[in-house]
C-alpha cells in the first residue's frame, strides 16, 4: 500500500473510512482518531467515490470542531467543497427551516434566541401568568420545557399529572406561543421544527432523503432524541449513515442528551457495521492508565482497550493547596515557569474547571502575573451587556417582530418610555391584533396625526413615535448599507457611545468591546445582516475560543470536548465541585459527572495536573473540602503527590456537605426525568366569569377593576387595574381572584 492515501491509517481507521454502504457505527475511546475517521471518509467518498459533496451531510456539536472539519476535508482534497453540508445540528436545522418556511408557521427570517433570551421570555411569561416565581424558578421551568422539547413533545401533549404539570404546562404553551409571535425560535426549536417538518411532509423528508446520499456524525453520543430521529430521518431514503462516538464521553444529559441511542442504533439498524479503534495517538500511557482507572468505576460499560506507542510519559502530579487562591497562584506560576518567557509556548496549557465561575480567581491570578490567557465561554464577548444591547438593536432591524429584542431597546439609552408606555404600545397592538414591533412602523409611517398616536396618548405617544421613526429608518437603512454604516447609525442615532463611556475605566472597556463587534460586523459586509446574526446566536461556548491566540485556555469541562492540550490541569478536584453537589444522590448524575472527569483527563497529551484545595472562601467565610472521590481511583503509583498536605482519604463531614449548597455556582440545570406524552386532554369550554367593570381581589395585589376580559384558547384572560401595582394581566384560572 505504499502510495495508498491512507498508509498513515491504522488497519481499523482504515476500514472505518473505507466502509461500505449501510450504517456504520464507529466505537471508540478518546484519542484513538474518530474525528480523523470522520473526516477522512468525506475526503474518501469525494475523491475516490466520485460521490458530489453536495450529496454529503456531515454533522457535529460545535461551530469550531465543524470548521476544523470543513478545512481539514478541504486540504485533503484541494478545493473548496461549498455544496457539502458541513455545520452543527443547529445550523443545519436553522439552514433547512429557512429554506422550508413555506410550510412552517414562521418566516424565512426567524430570529434564534439565545439563553439569555429564552430566560427573559420565561420570566415574563411566568410574571404575566401570576406565576410564583419562588416556586416555580425560571429556570427550572425552562429546563422542563427544554426536556419536553427535546422529547418532541408540543405544549398540548405535555402531561399534567399534577398542578405542577399544570402551570409547567401553560407556561410552555404561553412561551411557545410568544416565540411564534415574535417570529423566534429557541435552541430546542430549531430540532423539534425541523423533525416535525420531516415527519409530517413526506414530500420535504423525500426530497432531503434523496439528496443526502451520505450522512456522518462526530460525538453521536451526544445526540439527544430529536437529533437521533432528525439522523434517521435525513438518511432514511440511501441508509447510509455513519456514526463515530464513545459512551464514557457522554456528558450532555442535562441538555437530554442520551448515550442510549448508541443501543438505539444498533437495535434499529441491526445490520449495522461496528467498528472498533483501539490505539490511542494523543496520550502517555500513564495518562491513559490513570483516565481508564477512574472511568472503570462507572457501572454498565464496555470496557475498552486503548493502547499508545507514545510510551509511559510522566506521572500525574496531584497538587493539595491550602486555599483557593493559592490553588489559582499555583496553577499560573507553574505555567509561568514551564512557558519559561516563551510567550507562544502558552497555547500548550489549558486550564479546566466545572463551573464557570471558578474562572475567576485564575483570571485574577493569570492578571496579577503579567500573563495572557483567553477564556473560553460566552460571558467573556457574547454575554457582556453592551454587545447583547447592540445585537439586540440589529435584531430588532432584522425581525421587528422580535419583542424580547424591542423591549431591551426600546429605552436604551434610556429616553423616558417607562413600563406604562410599553404596556400601553403591547395593549394597542393586541387590540390591532399585530405586534407591538408593528405597531411601531406604523406609528412611524403616519405620525402625529394618526389615531394610534391619539389612541397611545401624551407624553409616551411623542417618545413611542421617536424610538419609532429611529427603527423605521435603520430597516431602510439595512436594505440601501452595508452592515457596518447600519451599525454605525444605530451608535450615533442613539448615542450609545456617550452612554457607555462614562468617564470610568470600566465604560471604556465596553465601549471597546462595542468597537470590536463593530470588527466583526466589518467582517460580515459581504453577507449582511441575517448571516451576522445566525453566526452569533450559534456561537456555542467553545466557539469563542480565538483561533489565533497563543495564551494558555481557561475553560469548563464541557466546552474541552474533542480538543487536546500538550498539559492539562483540572482544579477543584473536591468533593462538591467534581463531583458537583447536585450529583451526590443521583447514580446517573454521578456516572456523568465521572464521564465529565474523564474527558478532562483525556485532553491531555504530556501532563496532566489534578489540583483541589483544601478550603475556599465564601461570601467572607471558609469553608472546608474533602478530596473529590474520583481521586482515589487513581492508582497511586501514577501519581506524583505535592502541595500543602499528603493526600487526605477521610470522608466527609455531614455539616460540610450540607454547606456547599451556599456556594456552588450556577451549573447546567439537570434533566428532569424521562416524560411519556399521555392522550391528549379533552377540549375544554371555558365559561367567561368576569366584566369589564367588576371590581376584584388578589391575594396579593388587593382591590381593583377589570378593565376587560375574554376567552383565549380556551383560558380566560382578564385585565385588571390594581390601586397597587396598576394595569396586570391574568388567567382566570390561575390568579385566585374574589368577586368583591
Ligand atoms: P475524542 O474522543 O477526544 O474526540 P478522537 O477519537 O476524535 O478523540 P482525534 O481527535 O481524531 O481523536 O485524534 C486524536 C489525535 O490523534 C489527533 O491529534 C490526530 O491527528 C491524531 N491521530 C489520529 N489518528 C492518527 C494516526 N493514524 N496517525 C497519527 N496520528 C493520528
Ligand atoms: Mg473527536
Amino acid at each position: 500500500m505504499q502510495s495508498s492515501p491512507f498508509s498513515h491509517l491504522n488497519d481499523q481507521q482504515r476500514q472505518a473510512v473505507t466502509a461500505g454502504l449501510g450504517q456504520t457505527l464507529v466505537l471508540a475511546g478518546p484519542g484513538s482518531g474518530k474525528t480523523r475517521v470522520l473526516t477522512e471518509r468525506i475526503a474518501y467518498l469525494v475523491r475516490d467515490l466520485a460521490v458530489r459533496p453536495y450529496h454529503i451531510l456531515a454533522v457535529t456539536f460545535t461551530n469550531k470542531a465543524a470548521r476544523e472539519m470543513q478545512s481539514r476535508v478541504e486540504q485533503t482534497l484541494g478545493d473548496p467543497c461549498r455544496d457539502l453540508w458541513l455545520g452543527t445540528f443547529h445550523s443545519v436545522c436553522a439552514r433547512m427551516l429557512r429554506r422550508e418556511a413555506a410550510v412552517l408557521p414562521f418566516d424565512s427570517n426567524f430570529v434564534i434566541m439565545d439563553a439569555d433570551d429564552q430566560d427573559t421570555l420565561v420570566k415574563r411569561v411566568l410574571k404575566e401568568l401570576n406565576v410564583n416565581d419562588k416556586l416555580y424558578r425560571a429556570s427550572g421551568v425552562h429546563a422542563a420545557i427544554s426536556n419536553a422539547k427535546n422529547n418532541l413533545m408540543q405544549p398540548k401533549d405535555y402531561p399534567r399529572r399534577n398542578y405542577r404539570d399544570e402551570v409547567i404546562a401553560r407556561v410552555y404553551e404561553r412561551y411557545q406561543q410568544m416565540l411564534l409571535q415574535s417570529n423566534a425560535l429557541d435552541f430546542d426549536d430549531l430540532l423539534l421544527w425541523t423533525v416535525r417538518l420531516l415527519q409530517e411532509n413526506p414530500d420535504v423528508v423525500e426530497r432531503y432523503g434523496r439528496r443526502f446520499e451520505h450522512v456522518l456524525v462526530d460525538e453521536f453520543q451526544d445526540t439527544n432524541t430529536a437529533q437521533y430521529l432528525l439522523l434517521k430521518l435525513v438518511s432514511s431514503y440511501h441508509q447510509n449513515l455513519f456514526v463515530v462516538g464513545d459512551e464514557d464521553q457522554s456528558i450532555y444529559r442535562w441538555r437530554g442528551a442520551d448515550y442510549r441511542n448508541v443501543l438505539r442504533f444498533e437495535q434499529d439498524f441491526p445490520e449495522a457495521k461496528k467498528i472498533l479503534l483501539e490505539q490511542n495517538y494523543r496520550s502517555t500511557q500513564t495518562v491513559l492508565d490513570a483516565a481508564r482507572a477512574v472511568i472503570d468505576r462507572n457501572p454498565h460499560r464496555t470496557p475498552k482497550h486503548l493502547f499508545t506507542d507514545r510510551g509511559s510519559g510522566e506521572r500525574l502530579v496531584l497538587f493539595e493547596a491550602a486555599d483557593d487562591h493559592s490553588e489559582a497562584t499555583y496553577v499560573v506560576d507553574l505555567i509561568g515557569q514551564n512557558m519559561a518567557g516563551d510567550r507562544k509556548a502558552g497555547s500548550r496549557f489549558a486550564v479546566m474547571y466545572r463551573t464557570n465561575a471558578q474562572s475567576r480567581l485564575l483570571e485574577e491570578a493569570f492578571l496579577r502575573s503579567g500573563l495572557p490567557y483567553r477564556l473560553v465561554g460566552a460571558q467573556r464577548f457574547y454575554g457582556r451587556r453592551e454587545v447583547k444591547d447592540l445585537i439586540c438593536f440589529l435584531r430588532l432591524v432584522a425581525n421587528p417582530a422580535d419583542e424580547v429584542s424591542l423591549n431591551r431597546t426600546i429605552n436604551l439609552p434610556p429616553r423616558g418610555i417607562g413600563d406604562k408606555t410599553i404596556q400601553s404600545l403591547q395593549a394597542a397592538a393586541q387590540r390591532a391584533q399585530t405586534t407591538p414591533g408593528a405597531a411601531l412602523l406604523e406609528l412611524a409611517a403616519k405620525g402625529e396625526r394618526s389615531a394610534a398616536f391619539t389612541a397611545l396618548g401624551g407624553r409616551g405617544a411623542a417618545m413611542l413615535l421617536d424610538f419609532a421613526r429611529l427603527l423605521a429608518g435603520w430597516m431602510e437603512a439595512a436594505r440601501q448599507e452595508p452592515l457596518p454604516a447600519l451599525f454605525d447609525r444605530i451608535v450615533t442615532e442613539t448615542r450609545y457611545e456617550a452612554y457607555l463611556r462614562d468617564g470610568t475605566e470600566e465604560g471604556e472597556d465596553r465601549w471597546n468591546n462595542v468597537q470590536e463587534l463593530r470588527k466583526l460586523a466589518y467582517e460580515y459586509q459581504d453577507r449582511g445582516l441575517g448571516p451576522f446574526l445566525e453566526n452569533l446566536a450559534l456561537v456555542s461556548d467553545q466557539d469563542t475560543l480565538p483561533e489565533d491566540v497563543t495564551a494558555p485556555t481557561l475553560l469548563t469541562l464541557h466546552a474541552a470536548k474533542g480538543l487536546e492540550f500538550d498539559n492539562v490541569f483540572i482544579i477543584g478536584l473536591d468533593e462538591g465541585l467534581l463531583p458537583h453537589s447536585r450529583s451526590l444522590d443521583d447514580p446517573e448524575e454521578m456516572a456523568e459527572e465521572r464521564r465529565l472527569f474523564y474527558v478532562g483527563m483525556t485532553r491531555a497529551r504530556n501532563r496532566l495536573y489534578l489540583v483541589r484545595s483544601r478550603q475556599r472562601s465564601s461570601y467572607g467565610s471558609t469553608e472546608f473540602s474533602e478530596p473529590s472521590r474520583f481521586l482515589q481511583d487513581i492508582p497511586s503509583a501514577l501519581l506524583e503527590e505535592r502541595g500543602a498536605q499528603r493526600r487526605a482519604r477521610s470522608t466527609r463531614p455531614s455539616e460540610v456537605q450540607a454547606s456547599w449548597a451556599r456556594w456552588e455556582t450556577p451549573v447546567p440545570a439537570p434533566r428532569s426525568p424521562q416524560i411519556i406524552p399521555p392522550p391528549p386532554p379533552a377540549p375544554k369550554v371555558v365559561q367567561q366569569q368576569y366584566r369589564p367593570g367588576m371590581r376584584v381581589r388578589h391575594p396579593i395585589w388587593g382591590e381593583g377593576l377589570v378593565v376587560e376580559s375574554r376567552v383565549l384558547d380556551g383560558e380566560e384572560n382578564v385585565d385588571v387595574a390594581f390601586e397597587s401595582v396598576g394595569f396586570k394581566r391574568l388567567l382566570a384560572s390561575l390568579a385566585r381572584l374574589e368577586t368583591v
